[in-house]
């Protein structure tokens, strides 16, 4: 891919010691209107020119830019790769990484980076904006300035964050148990089953018991690849027979990230467990996650969903949709023993779950 790369200058009296690269990849954060009236990406040569501040920081900042900046509903597994690797390469020369990216699909963005990122020792640190740098109101300079500012964080030598985050309005959320749950203020995004990980108010605010600690002796591993054959199943009431055997008819279908109700329910009628076990048969693997946000899936609570455990349906915890669909794509693709492989379903690879 053709990347554009930017050093931005800054107007320090001495080289700066700390070093950040940021990957643009787009979203509302560098939009604007087009002819049509809708917002499309920018290229980041007009988002520097918006945000003179990164200039005064005493950083090294270098920007790398997609070619072609995107929406984030356009974001696919080759992305993920592609920032993944992008990280990989310039390991070694950055102290953090900032990546901005539209909020659409950021949580599912995160989570994929953190199942690639093995060994990560360092920050990796998405943000974005719900209005764009461009409009008085923006939120895009406080998030991107804030998200620098904790991508070059140490304490005692070493990086105060070691994960892929989420920060964003003042929060900073662990990447993979993130959700974007709000489209109409800037709290756009929530982590129910994961405490935050840090608060920017005068101070930013870490709470270290939180976040995964620092390791010298890891050794960052780049785990790639991704298996698109998955689809998600959202159960709801009145759902037919017909509409639960065609979906399952899908064809080269992998994994199934069921989504169900409550602590993981579903509808025990004999047609929708047939269906199931039909499907887990041919080998399908059938990851069951609660449509609610907040709480777990327990197979077996209740009746509805005792049967599940039996058929060989594996319960998903209080995993988000985000992070399951990812993680499921990300075993498929790295993990060709299918036993092996539910069993990797059910344990965090980093921190995605509760063990
Ligand atoms: N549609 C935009 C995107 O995800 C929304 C945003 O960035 O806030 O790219």
């Amino acid at each position: 891919m053709n990347y554009k790369i930017v050093n931005i200058r800054t107007t320090a009296s001495v080289d700066p010691v700390d070093s950040i690269l940021i990957i643009y990849t787009g979203g509302t954060f560098g939009m604007a209107f087009d002819e049509a009236g809708a917002l499309a990406p920018f290229n980041f040569g007009r988002v520097i020119d918006r945000l003179p501040e990164l200039r005064g920081l005493e950083l090294k900042i270098t920007v790398i830019s997609f070619p072609e900046p995107r929406d984030s509903s356009n974001i696919n597994a080759q992305d993920w790769e592609d920032i993944a690797y992008i990280i990989y390469e310039n390991y070694s020369q950055y102290d953090g990484f900032v990546i901005l990216h539209g909020t659409d699909t950021m949580a599912y963005s995160a989570s994929a980076l953190s199942y690639m990122l093995d060994g990560l020792n360092k920050p990796v640190i998405f943000t974005g904006a719900q209005i764009p740098i461009g409009s008085i109101r923006s939120d895009a300079r406080e998030n991107l300035i804030t998200a620098i500012e904790i991508a070059s964080a140490k304490k005692g030598g070493v990086p105060v964050v070691n994960e892929v985050c989420i920060y964003f309005n003042y929060f900073l959320l662990r990447g993979n148990r993130s959700q974007k749950i709000r489209s109409s203020t800037f709290a756009a995004f929530q982590s129910q089953n994961y405490p935050y990980l840090a608060e920017s108010g005068i101070e930013i605010e870490y709470r270290d018991n939180y976040m995964k600690p620092h390791d010298p002796k890891a050794k960052l591993k780049l785990r790639k690849g991704f298996d698109d054959n998955v689809a998600i199943l959202k159960i709801f009431p009145g759902i037919t027979q017909n509409t639960v055997e065609g979906f399952f008819k899908i064809k080269n279908l992998r994994g199934v990230v069921l989504e169900t109700y409550g602590s993981g329910n579903t509808m025990n009628f004999p047609w929708f467990i047939k269906a199931m076990q039909k499907a887990l048969k041919k080998g399908v693997v059938i990851f069951n996650v609660s449509q609610c946000s907040g709480g777990e899936v327990i197979q077996g609570r209740y009746e509805t969903s005792k049967r599940l455990n039996d058929i060989g349906i594996m319960g998903g915890g209080d995993i988000t949709t985000e992070a399951a669909i990812t993680k499921l794509m990300f075993l498929l693709h790295n993990e060709k023993d299918i036993e092996k492989l539910k069993r990797k379903l059910v344990t965090p690879i980093n921190g995605e779950m509760d063990g």
